[in-house]
């Protein structure tokens, strides 16, 4: 069986159950970015805001259309993400989890400023080796992937996590605002995430077709284990900042009308579960 497929069935073992779609919202909204240029704009949104930082790691507490919400900027790459995200949830107790930023482009149908919502993540950076003698040389395309091995507490048990599911309503809300976005394309795509900014296009292509990736970033899949631990329905939301693929560089723009896309989308699943339960 190819590694995709067992990516694929794997993951549909351990489709998550939590949907937000269910469960009626009253705890804050989390949002996450790395970097100031991927959280300006969220907190210049936030109404009746309060700053803490934890560590390395600053929450903005607010209100958008007076629902709380909390902008977290969780610095770069996948330690930063998933301790960010492990202070956020034990302090916050977030309904959900929105996880958003820039990335690379690694699918060639996608331009830059073009939005990833990612259905899945996973931990592109994980690979082991089979063992060569001395003198073999080094050949990262026969490295291959390893999943995460999490001990879920409700099932009591080890399990393997080859990708983590977005949550099913939460992309439903996300694919519904596509054509609100007119600064490129909406599409649903598996993101990358890695320690690694990849600028090969050989390898890029590799990547692509070995894993379907859409994008890579730094911080998605990461966030996605601690939210997947503590059960919160989490979403990952990518624009292309850059594609090697088109010879597009990176563009801080992108970053801003990232936070845009998902300010919107804050309000409409802020409207569509007062719409649910009032
Ligand atoms: N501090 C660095 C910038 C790090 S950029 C510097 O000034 O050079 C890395 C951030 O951008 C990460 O948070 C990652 O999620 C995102 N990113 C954007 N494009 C990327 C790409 N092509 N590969 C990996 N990460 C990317």
């Amino acid at each position: 069986m190819s590694l995709l497929k067992r990516v694929f069935l794997l993951c549909c073992l351990f489709l998550s159950s939590v949907s937000i779609a269910s469960t009626p919202l009253s705890a804050p909204i989390l949002i996450q970015g790395a970097m100031d240029i991927e959280t300006t704009t969220l907190v210049n949104a936030l109404k009746n805001k309060s700053q803490t930082t934890v560590g390395s790691w600053t929450f903005w507490q607010g209100t958008i259309n007076d629902y709380p919400v909390i902008i977290s900027q969780t610095e770069v790459g996948i330690a930063n993400a998933a301790a960010a995200t492990t202070v956020a949830i034990e302090r916050f107790k977030p309904a959900l989890i929105i996880n958003q930023g820039t990335s690379g482009g690694h699918d060639p149908q996608l331009q830059r400023g073009d939005i990833v919502i990612g259905k899945t993540s996973f931990n592109m950076g994980a690979y082991k080796s089979e063992f060569t003698e001395k003198g073999q040389g080094i050949d990262p395309t026969k490295w291959q992937n390893f999943s995460v091995t999490m001990r879920l507490r409700d099932q009591g048990k080890l399990v393997e996590h080859n990708a983590f599911y977005a949550d099913q309503g939460l992309i439903n809300i996300a694919q519904s605002m596509a054509s609100t976005y007119k600064k490129g394309k909406v599409v649903t795509g598996i993101i990358g995430t890695a320690d690694e900014w990849n600028r090969e296009v050989d390898r890029i292509n590799w990547l692509h077709s070995n894993f379907n990736t859409a994008v890579e970033e730094m911080e998605t899949s990461s966030a996605a284990l601690v939210a997947q631990a503590y059960k919160v329905p989490f979403i990952g939301i990518r624009i292309l900042s850059n594609t090697d693929l088109h010879n597009q560089d990176f563009d801080p723009q992108t970053a801003v009308d990232c936070q845009q896309f998902v300010l919107d989308y804050t309000k409409k699943i802020i409207m569509t579960q007062s719409k649910n339960h009032i």
